[in-house]
């Protein structure tokens, strides 16, 4: 062989030789992993060499996109032998929980599932996830031979990206350990989030989002026995691992809390060995349904968060205030740990946890059977959607008496249901988390908890619902309401479309976009025989006459979002207001701005964004606050401030430059936190309520000699940790059209405000308000005495909206946002040249 010819050969079998290799994850990057901050890109590369190189063990599956269109990724881990029999592991397990119909052949292998960085910014743990699949497949083989292991190197790319992309470009070289250096310092938005600025970690029962929607498909496919959810906190704690704090909900298995020990008193063996410092059982609770420990526990599984120190702080090495130094490498390795020595203690126990899975989802023992909700069918709609999300079966009622807990009435009572009232009852695999989702009241063991204590879904949704304790059989044959189609009619004087709810605010977005000219009614009126409420919708046929083929565009709209209208031939009407009549208004397009960027809560401006952008479908401008004082808001009569800390930036200057806009016609809506800005200001009507302590003498010195120790738990009578409350509506105020004399409303926190002096109070509390659902101190009730929830105050031409309790909350009370949607198009919309 001559000398190139061997060379060649020497290069083809060097090639072919790495080429069956699998490398690992520093080989692969090319620097030491922890090192760098990898790109989202560069993880799924690796991901796909691993399948590649092992490919009988390692299966890799898109579930989806992301809003900047990163793909959303699986690996599914395991022995040669279940890799091939995967799909029938799969079907096995659903057969052992009882999800699908038949017997489950064998029951001897778990199903781990490690879902990593759903927090962008706590990066360390899409590293960790790629040692642990190449620790897994190198010296943890033994573990696969009974062990599928789901690994989701990252939820969260876009959160993800958005810290690293940052992250490498602020960082100097080498890195810098002061904490007070940029790199250190994230700014505003932050990693954690997603696109939209959702925190996914309080996303998964409702599922606003695509990741969260995306992910319950394959999830419950899936429905693994154990699901890690690694995270990250602040720089001084060092590592946080099961079990959890109380309170845990009432619907957790013993066995779910006994296994939650095993794993952490594995997890300790590894910690204590190396000297690790961590700590269980306080701080993270199992409460909120909507986590990624909570969700995947009321959904049978041992649902955990595990929390290394570090977060969007670190970087790739910071001096904590302990004087140590905190590397992505050290905090990486800790995750790695607590992944393989979960899948290792799974593995272990594999037929246990099997048996005790099935047992979980026998829910003979909920105290309530069904769940029985009537309302408007659009509500109806929204709601089934939900429950498909979760694979939740439903059905439709056959007519009847139903009793049971009445939720508007608080009490036991009876409702006649008719078929189009919805029925979900706990027969059923997913009846406990039916149970939480649906439930009146959630048993708290304890008040100090980490999230809201309230969010029943009848009372999110803006339904009637009864809670009964037998089962209510739906129909055999349920017919779902089918909406008809509407006809057009080109000798009509106009079209009559009536109001309540998201669709209809949808419908009436489109139409504006579409240039039709739409008005609506402040005062109800009868024409052709039937009544038309407050804030239905007048499309007139005067107003449009310059669209040629405006029947045609109209009811295509109406079409396609699936409204009914009403042709009428004359605009007399037989009572109230005459089509051309004052108090038929016309909506006046919105030029909309929200105030974005520092000083708002990111979280706010996401859900407004989001519910602009992807719920509504209509045109909002966001201006960042760093420029409003530059902005020219005229061009706007709608201005947007979510709930944020506005303190140092509303300054005299500024204030003024918002009450001389107003004064011209504008129209302002402060969202909670903004509200502080206002509260007790000149020329502002909001007032803070101040209730006198009328604790006696002797309560006040008991007060004070409150030991160190219980004071935290003392300090829960002041709080409000999301509870729902009914309040008193004024429906004939445009911002409460659509509504009925009550709303039931969730507190996040105690703020609270006097009625309005000068103003309209358009939703508030009474004397004495009591909490319907979840918790709220006794200090705390007492501040809300005829408090306001929802007001609008006129300044000159113009508005201010207050918003005391945040509609867009999370994006899942449903009922809240038309109050924001009447709000932007009905509110005092003159026709102000602005
Ligand atoms: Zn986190």
């Amino acid at each position: 062989m001559n000398r190139s010819l061997s060379l060649l050969v020497a290069f083809v079998v060097s090639i072919a030789a790495t080429a069956q290799t699998l490398q690992s994850p520093s080989q692969f990057l090319g620097y030491d992993l922890g090192t760098q901050f990898s790109r989202h890109h560069q993880v799924i590369d690796y991901f796909k060499h691993v399948e590649t190189q092992k490919p009988l063990q390692v299966k890799l599956e898109k579930y989806g996109e992301t809003n900047e269109r990163r793909p959303l990724m699986l690996a599914f881990v395991s022995s040669e032998d279940n890799l091939k029999n995967l799909e029938n592991i799969r079907e096995n397990n659903l057969k052992n929980a009882g999800i699908l119909e038949g017997t489950a052949a064998s029951t001897n292998i778990a199903i781990v599932w490690l879902s990593y960085n759903v927090h962008g910014n706590e990066a360390s743990s899409t590293e960790a996830s790629m040692s642990t699949i190449y620790k897994l497949l190198t010296e943890k083989q033994d573990y696969l031979k009974n062990t599928v292991v789901i690994l989701d190197p990252c939820i969260n790319p876009d959160g993800r990206d958005r810290y690293v992309n940052w992250y490498n470009e602020t960082a100097s070289a080498p890195y810098d350990i002061d904490q007070q250096a940029s790199e250190h310092q994230e700014p505003w938005p932050g990693g954690r989030p997603n696109h939209y600025l959702f925190d996914l970690n309080r996303d998964w029962a409702w599922a606003t989002q695509v990741e969260s929607a995306s992910r319950l498909k394959a999830y419950n496919k899936w429905m693994p026995h154990i699901h890690v959810d690694f995270h990250e906190q602040g720089i001084n704690e060092p590592y946080y691992f099961a079990p959890a704090a109380e309170p845990f909900h009432e619907v957790i298995s013993d066995w779910q809390r006994d296994f939650q020990t095993q794993i952490g008193k594995n997890h300790s063996k590894y910690f204590d060995a190396e000297g690790w410092l961590y700590f269980t059982r306080e701080r993270f609770d199992l409460l909120y349904p909507s986590y990624g420990d909570t969700y995947p526990t009321y959904m049978g599984a041992i649902g955990m968060t595990y929390e290394q120190g570090g977060h969007g702080r670190a970087g790739l090495g910071i001096l904590n205030d302990e004087g140590d130094v905190l590397t992505l490498v050290d905090r990486l390795t800790h995750h790695t740990v607590t992944g393989l020595s979960t899948v290792e203690i799974s593995s272990k126990n594999a037929e246990k946890l099997n048996a005790e899975f099935a047992k979980f989802f026998d829910n003979k023992n909920l105290k309530y059977k069904s769940y029985v909700l009537q309302g408007d069918t659009d509500k109806i709609n929204s709601l089934t959607a939900l429950l498909d999300k979760h694979e939740i079966n439903y059905g439709f009622a056959k007519g009847g008496k139903v009793s049971g807990y009445n939720y508007i009435t608080a009490k036991q009572g009876q409702m006649n249901t008719t078929a189009k009232d919805l029925v979900v009852s706990t027969n059923q695999p997913k009846g406990k988390m039916v149970k939480v989702l649906f439930e009146p009241n959630t048993k708290l063991s304890d008040s100090l908890t980490y999230d809201i204590t309230a969010w029943s879904v009848p009372y999110a949704y803006g339904l009637n619902a009864v809670a009964s304790r037998s089962l209510v059989q739906p129909a055999n044959n349920p017919t779902r309401e089918i909406i008809p189609t509407s006809l057009k009619n080109s000798g009509a004087t106009g079209y009559v479309v009536e109001w309540g709810n998201m669709q209809d605010a949808q419908f009436l977005a489109e139409l504006l976009k579409n240039g039709i000219r739409v008005r609506f009614t402040e005062k109800p009126f009868t024409t052709q025989g039937k009544t038309y409420d407050r804030g239905s919708l007048i499309i007139v046929r005067g107003d449009n006459k310059k669209m040629d083929d405006f029947d045609d565009r109209f009811a295509a709209i109406a079409f396609s979002h699936r409204r009914t209208f009403d042709a009428i031939s004359s605009g007399f009407s037989t009572s109230g207001p005459d089509f051309g009549s004052p108090d038929i208004k016309l909506v006046n397009p919105p030029k909309i701005a929200m105030l974005s960027g520092d000083y708002t809560s990111s979280l706010s401006y996401g859900e407004l964004w989001h519910f602009f952008e992807q719920q509504l479908q209509y045109p909002v401008t966001s201006i960042n606050t760093d420029d409003l004082s530059s902005v020219n808001l005229s061009k706007f009569n709608v201005l947007i401030m979510p709930n944020g800390y506005y303190g140092g930036l509303l300054n005299d200057n500024l204030i003024d430059k918002l009450k001389t806009w107003m004064r011209s016609g504008g129209k302002l809506i402060a969202i909670d936190g903004a509200l502080n800005s206002f509260a007790d200001k000149e020329g502002f009507g909001l007032k803070r309520n101040k209730p006198e302590n009328t604790d006696s003498e002797e309560d006040k010195e008991k007060t004070k000699r409150i030991k160190y120790a219980d004071r935290e738990r003392d300090y829960t009578k002041n709080l409000i940790t999301g509870a729902i409350f009914n309040t008193d509506v004024d429906n004939t105020h445009p911002m409460a059209f659509g509504y009925g004399d009550n709303y039931f409303t969730l507190k996040l926190g105690s703020s609270s405000y006097s009625l309005l002096d000068n103003g309209y109070n358009v939703a508030y509390l009474g004397k004495n308000p009591k909490n319907v659902s979840g918790y709220a101190g006794k200090d705390a009730l007492k501040k809300l005495d005829n408090s306001l929830i929802f007001g609008e105050q006129r300044m000159g031409s113009g508005s201010i909206i207050y918003m005391v309790d945040n509609v867009m909350f999370r994006s899942f009370w449903e009922n809240g946002k038309l109050f924001f949607v009447n709000s932007i198009f009905f509110v005092n919309n003159n026709l102000v040249e602005l």
